[in-house]
């Protein structure tokens, strides 16, 4: 995942948050570069199917 202010895939999880409501997961990362906190969103957005 891309930092929102620097643009760099240097960060770390710092925090996972679930939320069973909405079958997603927030994230709280820490960029490695800047320094800046930012959150990511984790969805489920495919249907269930087969596995083939
Ligand atoms: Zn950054």
């Amino acid at each position: 995942m891309l930092c929102p202010v620097c643009g760099e895939d240097n960060n770390r999880i710092i925090k996972n948050r679930k939320r069973y409501e909405s079958n997603s997961a927030i994230r709280k990362r820490l960029c490695l570069e800047c320094d800046k906190v930012f959150y990511t969103e984790e969805k489920l957005t495919k249907k269930y199917g087969k596995n083939k």
